[in-house]
């Protein structure tokens, strides 16, 4: 391996700023917590977010949890734990290490904000499966564990055209929840709040979709590896108007960034697609070791998850049942190729990395032969990375940079 040399990551001046946004919703999540007032529900990343907000809960998303889990690499201290109950470690490392971090009356918010002793307690726990299986298996843990009551939806999986009976389905199942949710929060379901927060994720999201379009320019302005950290608030503050005030902030920079031809990447040379969950634990180690190689990793499916073009306070229901449904995990192979292709097109990309993510099979799509098709189809080079998101004994840094380097030079030659 060639010698490393010293780098040093751009700041985003708007990381303060975002900081602070990030810590005003714990302290407000804590505070409802020990009050008992607002409810707090519990929800899956792209679970029906607007719809608890509607209904007056404060919303808090465990995965963003496992993902400080894995970024302050804590989660190999927790996931022995859940395997000692019986949650093998062979499934969803963020299940693992949050339970087990939970078990252990431990979090890295503690370490984050003074004051705040533990995660949220939760009134009501909401999931969707269109990710996958194990967000129903992790939120029926804690329903068994805290006595709460858990509610799903069903979502069709590796869908190609959607169809309306898929929506129709999910239609159905977030109505059938408004009566129960209703119970449990004391408040009347007002359709006029859900259009309300639906208009406020739709900005929110669009904004995050200018954001990730910058890195379209050539310089890129932003890595997958800052994204990562800034698409915070779409994740947890979506339907807030403070995300949207943000994300105005972060896209003005970015747009500057463009307008001087200032890149994330000193001397891009290359530019690459991260396909995959982000490895948690190593984004510091990965982002300075392109910058060191002049490669720019820019465009992700990942980042691209939180982007829900279908929202439409007109047809709330509907709309939401649609852009939860045809997010990029929920789709075929078919559908995913295609996407890709065109991600490659648009922010003329020179390779795919795949992560194969141990514990997320969900996130990885490596495995049927993507790789294999989109490189002869396209003409470029990809690599796979073996890992996980959280779990760092499934992850050989030195293996990871040794095979990113020859995937270098494979370019170079090119
Ligand atoms: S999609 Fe992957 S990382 Fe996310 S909850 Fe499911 S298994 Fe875990």
């Amino acid at each position: 391996m060639s010698e490393e040399k010293k780098v040093a990551i751009k700041k985003i001046q708007a990381t303060g700023l975002m900081r602070k946004l990030m810590a005003d919703y714990f302290y407000e999540l804590d505070k409802a917590s020990k009050e008992g007032s607002p409810k707090v529900a519990w929800c899956t990343s792209v679970g029906p977010a607007e719809l608890l907000l509607s209904l007056g809960f404060l919303v808090y998303y465990p995965e963003n949890h496992g993902a400080m889990l894995g970024a302050t690499r804590a989660a190999n201290n927790y996931i022995p734990v859940a395997n000692a109950i019986g949650y093998s470690p062979d499934i969803c490392s963020y299940l693992t290490s949050d339970v087990g971090a939970f078990i252990k009356k431990e979090t890295p918010l503690s370490l984050a904000y003074k004051g705040i002793e533990g995660v949220p307690k939760p009134d009501v726990l909401v999931y969707n499966t269109n990710q996958c299986r194990d967000v129903q298996e992790w939120f029926s843990w804690y329903s068994r564990e805290l006595k709460v009551p858990a509610m799903g939806i069903y979502t069709y999986r590796n869908i190609g055209k959607i169809e309306n009976y898929h929506l129709e389905s999910i239609v159905s199942q977030m109505k059938d929840m408004i009566p129960p949710l209703e119970e449990i929060s004391g408040q009347k379901f007002d359709i006029d709040k859900l259009r309300h927060f639906l208009s406020l994720s739709y900005e929110c999201t669009q904004l995050w979709k200018k954001i990730l379009e910058t890195n379209t320019a050539t310089p890129a302005p932003m890595s997958f590896f800052d994204a990562t950290i800034h698409m915070g608030p779409a994740v947890v503050l979506r339907g807030n108007s403070q995300a949207v005030e943000y994300y105005k902030v972060l896209l003005k920079e970015l747009e500057d960034r463009v307008a001087n031809k200032e890149g994330a990447v000193e001397g891009e040379r290359f530019r690459l697609y991260w396909e995959g969950m982000p490895i948690w634990g190593k984004l510091r180690a990965l982002a300075e070791f392109f910058i060191g190689l002049k490669t720019a990793v820019i465009a992700s499916t990942y980042c691209n998850s939180w982007i829900f073009e279908a929202f439409d306070p007109e047809d709330p229901f509907m709309s939401m049942a649609r852009a939860y449904t045809e997010i990029f995990i929920v789709r075929d192979e078919n559908f995913k190729e295609k996407y890709i292709e065109k991600m490659v097109l648009e922010y003329k990309l020179d390779g795919l990395l795949f992560h194969d993510a141990k514990t997320c099979p969900a996130n990885s799509n490596n495995r049927y032969g993507m790789p294999e098709r989109l490189e002869k189809k396209l003409n470029i080079p990809a690599l796979t990375i073996n890992g996980d998101l959280n779990d760092m004994r499934c992850y050989s840094e030195e293996q990871a940079k040794t095979n990113i380097e020859a995937f270098i030079e494979q370019l170079e030659a090119r």
